[in-house]
C-alpha cells in the first residue's frame, strides 16, 4: 500500500488537472457544438478542428456573439416578407375594422382613414424603401453565416438558391394581390 501511495498522488493530481480543464465548458467556434470532455480532433457536428489544451481553438460561448448577430441579422433577412406582409395586410384588416365594411378601392383612402392606419402607411412605405435592401443584404448576410458556420459549398450553394427562390415566391404573392390589398394602398 506504501509503495503504491506515490503513484496514487501522481494519478490523483493528473486527473485533477484533467477535471478542472473539463470542468470549463468549452463549445466548437463553428457551430457552438459543446466539447466538453472530448480528445483533440474534429468536431463530432462540423468537423472543425480544436484541442483542448489550444483556448483559441474553441469558444467559451456556446456561439461567438458576432455569429449570433449574424444569425440574428439572417433571420431578419429571410422573416423581411412576413414582416413585409403583416405590416400591408395589418393596415388593411385595421381600416376594416374601423370602417365597419372591407375597404373601397380609390373610395377609402388609407390616409385618412384612422390614427392607426396613419402609423401603419409610414410602416408600410418603410417597408417598401427597405425591400430591395433586405433582399440583397440578406443575400450577402445568410452567405456570409453560412461560411462562418463552416457549412459546406452544397449547403451554402443551396441555401442561396432558397434564399432567393424563397424572396420570388413571396414578391409573387404579394404582387398577386389575391384580395386586393396592395392594390389598395398603391391607389
Ligand atoms: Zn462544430
Amino acid at each position: 500500500m506504501a509503495d503504491g501511495q506515490p503513484v496514487d498522488a501522481a494519478a490523483t493530481h493528473g486527473s485533477h488537472v484533467q477535471a478542472s480543464q473539463a470542468d470549463t465548458p468549452r463549445y466548437c467556434v463553428g457551430c457552438g457544438y459543446n466539447l466538453h470532455a472530448l480528445p483533440r480532433g474534429g468536431c463530432p457536428e462540423c468537423g472543425r478542428a480544436f484541442d483542448p489544451a489550444d483556448p483559441q481553438s474553441t469558444s467559451a460561448t456556446r456561439v461567438a456573439p458576432y455569429l449570433r448577430v449574424a444569425g440574428w441579422l439572417t433571420a431578419f433577412c429571410w422573416g423581411y416578407p412576413l414582416l413585409f406582409s403583416v405590416v400591408f395586410y395589418g393596415n388593411w384588416l385595421i381600416a376594416w375594422a374601423v370602417l365597419g365594411h372591407r375597404p373601397v378601392l380609390y373610395i377609402d383612402d388609407p390616409a385618412s382613414i384612422s390614427v392607426a392606419n396613419n402609423v401603419f402607411n409610414y410602416l408600410c412605405i418603410a417597408a417598401i424603401v427597405l425591400l430591395p435592401v433586405v433582399l440583397f443584404a440578406g443575400l450577402f448576410l445568410s452567405t456570409l453565416y453560412a461560411i462562418l458556420r463552416k457549412w459546406s459549398i452544397p449547403l451554402i450553394v443551396s441555401q442561396c438558391i432558397g434564399y432567393i427562390w424563397w424572396w420570388m415566391l413571396a414578391i409573387a404573392l404579394l404582387r398577386g394581390d389575391p384580395i386586393g390589398v396592395m392594390a389598395w394602398f398603391m391607389d
